[in-house]
């Protein structure tokens, strides 16, 4: 059994990122760059006016004969004489024998003459060409997570493919005689199956995709068979169940008769003690405690971890913050714990209800608090280390 901290270290040295794909950058939110990318041009690319206006090369006095206009999108071009000015508006291309640019509010105009009360400063509300970036420069680094302002930045630089890593395939299998789907009326001993669908939730809202799902009984030759088809064609398998010490759990059993390479197995913490973590050829292998919150939390603690790094995140965990406990809590045992809780404005509250075979509060939790092994006692306003839920 090892510390939840050499877990989480073993996690984030897995060193197995996916394959380089070029995709649509209208697919490419949530994907992490493969490639730096180099802007193909100047932006902007002409020199662009930053304000509704007058274009103006500089003259005597505060009195400009207005030569033109200059739409915004005009390939319009005027050349301009000492004491001339042209109407311009935001983002119009600007003259370039322009001095500076006078904002409409500080002008007034007569006829074809314009008064200003002040000459503007050179350049002024002039954005100069390639001011934001110039061609040849990095727009965006390798290893940058695609947000929305990123596919705006590379859409107004007229890209349209991106080199990113692929997202790895995802399969889910969960074991247990006692499951049925709901809309069959439950027999004695059976409950409803829940954590494929509530793994294959949490794993499309964070942006990957599953490519299969399958319940099996508590069956050795099944389980073998199972894992032994998804390897080939998947970068993670995540099972659950069947990973304790039952006389029926044959999940164990069954990857070690697939020589699966094991990483750990057990950690100190609760919930999610029996989740085990090993990798055969290029597939990784999560087996989770059946146990539903057991089975979420270490998908939140640690999974979600590994399918980011496959996906070219770098040092991807929970969202980290410290904040005071609204209410003091005495920890039992010596397990790390990860309390589902609650962010509200006096801190943070921990849940009722926080066996591991119970979503009830998982179901209004936004948080885990995380207690360390050695910490037993938290008073009151005490700060505790909060993940916060994605
Ligand atoms: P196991 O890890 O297989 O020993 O299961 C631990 C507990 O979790 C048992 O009470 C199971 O009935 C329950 N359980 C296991 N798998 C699921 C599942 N897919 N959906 C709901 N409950 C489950
Ligand atoms: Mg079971």
């Amino acid at each position: 059994m090892i510390s939840v901290r050499e877990a989480k270290k073993i996690v984030s040295e897995l060193n197995i990122t996916t394959k380089k794909v070029e995709i649509p950058l209208t697919e490419a939110m949530g994907f992490v760059l493969s490639e730096d990318i180099l802007s193909p041009i100047n932006m902007p690319p002409f020199d662009q006016s930053a304000m509704d206006g007058y274009a103006l090369k500089y003259g005597q006095g505060l009195s400009y004969n207005i030569v033109g206009e200059v739409q915004a999108g005009s390939s319009m071009h005027p050349k301009l004489k000492h004491g001339e000015a042209v109407r311009i508006f935001t983002g119009s291309a600007v003259p370039s024998d322009a001095d500076a640019i006078i904002m409409q509010e500080k002008t007034k105009q007569k006829g074809s003459k314009l008064l200003i009360d002040e000459k503007p400063f050179k350049k002024q509300n002039i954005r100069p060409c390639g001011e934001q970036i110039k061609t040849g420069e990095i727009a965006l680094k390798k290893g940058t997570l695609i947000n929305p302002a990123a596919i705006g930045f590379l859409a107004g630089l007229g890209i349209e493919y991106v080199s990113v890593y692929e997202k790895p395939n995802i399969s889910i299998i969960a074991t247990g005689n006692e499951l049925v789907r709901a809309g069959n009326k439950l027999k004695r001993g059976q409950i409803y199956e829940s954590n494929c669908i509530m793994l294959e939730s949490v794993i499309k809202s964070n942006g990957f995709e599953i490519q299969a799902s399958f319940h099996i009984k508590d069956n050795y030759t099944q389980t073998i068979d199972t894992i032994k088809q998804l390897i080939k064609t998947n970068k993670f398998i995540i099972i659950s169940g069947g990973i304790s010490v039952g006389d029926y759990d044959f999940v164990g059993k069954a990857l070690a008769e697939l020589d699966v390479h094991q990483l750990f197995y057990k950690v100190r913490q609760k919930p999610g003690k029996p989740i085990f973590m090993g990798r055969k050829g290029d597939c990784t292998i999560f087996a989770l405690p059946g146990n539903p919150a057991a089975s979420l939390s270490c998908f939140y603690e640690y999974v979600l971890t590994a399918l980011k790094l496959a996906a070219g995140e770098k040092d991807f965990s929970l969202k980290k913050l410290f904040l005071p406990l609204v209410d003091t809590y005495n920890k039992k045992g010596d397990r790390a714990h990860f309390l589902k809780a609650k962010i509200i404005k006096k801190g943070v509250q921990i849940l009722s209800k926080q066996s591991s075979a119970m979503l009830f509060s998982f179901a209004e939790a936004n948080a885990l608090v995380y207690i360390p092994e050695d910490k037993y006692f938290t008073q009151k306003g005490e700060l505790v280390e909060v993940h916060l839920l994605p």
